[in-house]
């Protein structure tokens, strides 16, 4: 989110530092690895379609910007009964927005998905147009553009604090003092630590990735591959992408994962994989089976699982991102924007309105 609005600020003009703490392609936060789902039936809420087609458009430009290609249309396959969140929530959006689903019958998906065991209750639909962003190679992207447009980037630097001033912003880092006109806040799971009072509504959430090891080209990306998001009835959601970069198969769990004090802190991640193996034997016994590598990753979970972004409570000159709740990297490009918008007209699109602090009934000093 942070290289996503310095690129936006950057393009329009405006002169653009980022700070951050760790190295800038650290595995410490909620935005490394490969890859990231981009889906446009959004089962989370509706209202949340309109800033999708614009993410679309927005990572096209990148890709055609730098000549790099970040997104793969491969399709993704959802799948639950029909009362379940993703189902009714994403044949929802797709109905109120005319967006394609392709439902099948039990039939027609043990014959194009015969690695899964369907249940005979489940609805399994597939969003064609639904793809994978190559997360690294997105985060990379967006930082090269920003410099390209002027912004100067800093790993390796501290943010210890900020302070209205008359004049301005002053902020305290670990490379010294400065008074910038305008700050933008995106701290990831460290929100409690870096927004104030604002942040204390984001909660760091432990999660762990997994990859099963196959020389079995089915399930590569380059076949065609879709990655799948499976909510059983019992409410537990997995999801799954296809072997990029030899990597083995990527299996996760969305629901779940260890309460956390501070980011830094971990958690075991052995009960987590026993979760993983039994969806894998249960539900996809003809996916890959045998665990072999895992990595740990952090959500920064908002009360309702839906994203922070507004002027800070404390002054409108700083404005802020947060609580991406383990679904936010497709939105970046256009997050980015509002974030410009915020910071430099005080206003963005109507569209974000219902991503603003009010929502919660909150109320701050
Ligand atoms: C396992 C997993 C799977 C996911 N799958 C998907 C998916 O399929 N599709 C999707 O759209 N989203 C997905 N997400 C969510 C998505 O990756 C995140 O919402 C997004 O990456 C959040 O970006 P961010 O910039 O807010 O957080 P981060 O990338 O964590 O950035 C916050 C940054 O702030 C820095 N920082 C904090 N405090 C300071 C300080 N004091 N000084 C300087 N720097 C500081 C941190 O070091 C960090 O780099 C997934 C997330 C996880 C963990």
């Amino acid at each position: 989110m942070g290289a996503a609005a310095a690129y936006a600020l950057a393009e329009r003009g405006a002169q653009t530092h980022l700070f951050e703490q760790f190295d800038l392609h650290h595995a410490k936060g909620s935005s490394h690895g490969a890859s990231r789902l981009f889906r446009t039936a959004y089962f989370e809420h509706p209202d949340y379609v309109p800033l999708l087609k614009r993410a679309a458009a927005r990572w096209r430009a990148l890709e055609a910007a730098q000549g790099k290609t970040l997104f793969h249309r491969t399709g993704l396959v959802e799948a639950g009964p029909p009362d379940s969140a993703l189902i009714s929530g994403a044949l929802k959006a797709s109905d109120q927005y005319g967006l394609a689903l392709n439902r099948l019958t039990a039939g027609q998906a043990r014959a194009r998905l015969p690695w899964f065991a369907w249940p005979d209750d489940y609805e399994i639909v597939i969003e064609e147009d639904a793809g994978m962003i190559r997360a690294d190679r997105a985060l990379a992207a967006l930082i090269d553009g920003a410099r390209a447009n002027g912004a100067v980037i800093a790993g390796g630097v501290r943010v210890l604090g900020w302070t209205p001033v008359p004049d301005g912003i002053e902020l305290a880092t670990e490379a010294g003092a400065r008074t910038f006109d305008r700050l933008v806040l995106t701290p990831g799971a460290w929100a409690a630590s870096v927004l104030g009072e604002p942040g204390g509504l984001v909660r760091p959430l432990r999660k762990h990735l997994f990859w099963a090891a196959t020389d079995d080209k089915t399930f590569t990306l380059e076949s065609g591959f879709s990655p799948f998001a499976i909510e059983r009835g019992d409410g537990r959601f997995f999801y799954g992408f296809p072997v990029v970069d030899g990597d083995g198969l990527k299996i996760g769990e969305h629901t779940g994962g260890a309460a956390l004090s501070t980011p830094e802190e971990d958690a075991p991640a052995d009960k987590v994989r026993a979760g993983l193996e039994q969806f894998l034997r249960e539900t996809a016994p003809g996916l890959p089976q045998t665990i072999t590598k895992e990595q740990a990753c952090l959500y920064a979970m908002s009360p309702d699982g839906h994203f922070l972004i507004d002027a800070h409570p404390a002054d409108a000159r700083v404005v802020f991102a947060a609580g991406f709740s383990g679904h936010g990297f497709k939105f970046a490009p256009v997050i980015g924007e509002a974030l410009a918008d915020l910071a430099l007209t005080g206003e963005t699109l109507r569209e974000f309105d219902f991503l603003k602090l009010a929502r919660l009934g909150a109320v701050f000093d």
